[in-house]
């Protein structure tokens, strides 16, 4: 049996930061999911498929296949066999995906894939819907959270540092927007699994929350 821990929480919270960083502490294998929902959604950004065309949508997901492989430790996604790591950070595609991971169609494709990965290695997996419908037996679960603000600040800082014009209160609308359409889709919905620890990280470091999580995995794992 594969040890498997699931990080889910709202776009910003800290999840891939310190998932990675935990998964490199542990030796797990990191797999970020909201990367190949980004694949998806770029495919449909490329093709000219509309976001709210359900049955676009749900054709044009027929046509990608998303994939995954690793590059010296570095979770590579394959979009029909091309790497789009480079292609799949901007806004316009996370706003695409948060669109369309509303569709069953998309959603079953890769929640089989992320499966798949998890009974192969042990894995820590973060997304938002990971501790409730892709790996409901997992042996961790942590769902990580943060104040809007502080979500929002922490994006300004990134683009900010990589040099990307950008406002923080459109950062905040976005990111709120994003919560609300995350947490009220009707399929697989973000929300706190019933046995997954909360932890708000609005008022830590990333060295003081990765702590914590060892912890927590050391604990229990
Ligand atoms: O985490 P990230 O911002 O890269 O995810 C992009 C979008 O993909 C999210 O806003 C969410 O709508 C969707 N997603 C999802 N389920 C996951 C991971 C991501 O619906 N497990």
């Amino acid at each position: 049996m594969k040890h498997n821990i699931a990080i889910d929480g709202p776009a910003g919270a800290g999840k891939s930061t310190i998932a990675r960083r935990l998964a490199a502490e542990l030796g797990y294998v990191y797999v970020d999911t909201g990367a190949m929902y980004r694949a998806m959604a770029y495919y449909f950004l490329q093709n000219g498929i509309d976001a709210d065309d359900e049955e676009a949508v749900a054709e044009a997901a027929g046509k990608a296949d998303v994939s995954i492989v690793y590059e010296n430790g570095e979770q590579c996604v394959l979009l029909n066999g091309e790497n789009v790591n480079g292609m799949i950070r901007r806004e316009e595609v996370g706003k695409m995906a948060s669109a369309v991971s509303v569709y069953p169609p998309v959603r079953a494709k890769l929640v089989e894939l992320q499966q798949n990965l998890a009974k192969k290695e042990n894995v820590i997996m973060d997304g938002r819907d990971i501790g409730t419908v892709v790996l409901p037996d997992a042996d961790v679960k942590i769902y990580m959270t943060a104040s809007v603000q502080v979500r929002a600040k922490r994006r300004f800082d990134e683009l900010q540092a990589k040099g990307q014009k950008c406002s923080l209160s459109e950062i905040e609308q976005d990111i709120s927007e994003r919560d609300y359409r995350d947490m009220h889709r009707e399929t697989s919905p973000l929300k706190q699994a019933e046995d997954a620890l909360l932890l708000d990280t609005s008022d830590m470091s990333i060295d003081e929350v990765v702590a914590k999580m060892k912890q927590i995995a050391e604990g229990v794992v």
